[in-house]
């Protein structure tokens, strides 16, 4: 690594650069996956535009390797990498929902679970990752998964626009009058196309929904996932459903004895008439016996 690497990053960005010197580089490092052990040079707690515009270009010219990291769930470990320079949104987060037009702007380090909340005081949502801990930009840009998708699509079905940061650090808007082939790209491309500051996303009148989990035997697992494809295959698609296999948690609504039993689980949501939420989930209660449940209306 060349020696003014990192004074450069210090004059030139506001965010902090962590380095190994830091008392926190050890956790600044780590990423979801525990098994993924690299050492970057530097990880840059980008504060804003600016600071991306300025790491990319500092990473041009010292010839040096880049990674992004959002919420830092990639499995492979995409959000780090060893000697280079990490963009790190941590700090860079904030989300504006605009009730008006049903459109939000997060910025690239947002996570579901602050998007969510933000959105939700208005009464709205879109299609987000399970797991309200992963970041917004690993699932949008790689396609996104979640319990709207049957009804509104994927995450990235629901982006709007975007303003990017590419390789030679200037600045763009992608969407479907800019940049249309950018914004093609970045719908399922993966963090390969440049640097996303700031997502822009269609809203839905999603608010109170009777949602939750339901556990199983895992005996019972053929029984249940034979019903949940052929039930999924014709459900309204307001009805959304996941089925997964879990060591039981220690939840109080699941009995202690059976704590850290391997189960069949059936997570799921209904955004459908309030009123119907008890009747729709009936069958899953009705397949086979349940070993616990938390199903009911929640934000
Ligand atoms: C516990 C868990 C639950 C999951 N649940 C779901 C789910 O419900 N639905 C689903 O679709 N997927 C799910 N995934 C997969 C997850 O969405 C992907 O791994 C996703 O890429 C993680 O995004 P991230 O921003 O958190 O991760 P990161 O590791 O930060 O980023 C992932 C990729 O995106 C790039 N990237 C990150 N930020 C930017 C940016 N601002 N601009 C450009 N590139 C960027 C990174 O460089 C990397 O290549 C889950 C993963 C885990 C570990």
């Amino acid at each position: 690594m060349p020696d003014s690497l990192i004074p450069q990053l210090m004059t030139r960005l506001q965010g902090r650069v962590i380095t190994p010197v830091d008392r926190d580089y050890q956790i600044a490092r780590l990423v979801y996956n525990n098994l993924v052990d690299k050492r970057p040079a530097a990880t840059v707690r980008v504060s804003g535009v600016d600071d991306v515009v300025g790491a990319v270009r500092i990473a041009q010219e010292f010839g040096v390797d880049l990674a992004i990291r959002g919420g830092g769930h990639s499995a492979s470990g995409f959000g780090t990498c060893d000697g280079g320079i990490v963009i790190d949104f941590a700090d860079y987060d904030r989300v504006r929902v605009n009730p008006v037009t049903a459109r939000a702007r997060a910025e690239g380090g947002a996570r579901w679970a602050g998007f969510n909340h933000a959105t939700h005081a208005f009464g709205m949502a879109t299609t987000g990752g399970l797991d309200g801990a992963e970041g917004i930009a690993g699932p949008t840009l790689s396609g996104g998964i979640g319990y709207l998708a049957r009804k509104y699509g994927l995450s990235c079905d629901n982006l709007l626009s975007a303003e990017v940061v590419i390789a030679d650090g200037t600045v763009h808007t992608a969407s479907a009058i800019e940049n249309e082939d950018l914004f093609w790209a970045l719908r399922g491309g993966g963090g390969n196309f440049g640097v996303v500051t700031s997502f822009e996303y269609r809203l839905h009148p999603v608010d109170m929904v009777h949602a939750g989990v339901i556990f199983y035997s895992i005996d019972d697992s053929r029984t249940v996932a034979e019903f949940y494809r052929e039930h999924l295959a014709s459900a309204p698609k307001e009805f959304s459903a996941f089925l997964g296999f879990h060591l039981c948690p220690a939840a109080s609504y699941l009995p202690s004895e059976r704590h850290g039993e391997p189960m069949c689980v059936v997570a799921g949501i209904w955004i459908g008439d309030p009123a119907e939420g008890e009747a729709r989930w009936q069958p899953y209660l009705d397949v086979a016996p349940v070993v616990g449940a938390m199903v009911q209306r929640m934000p």
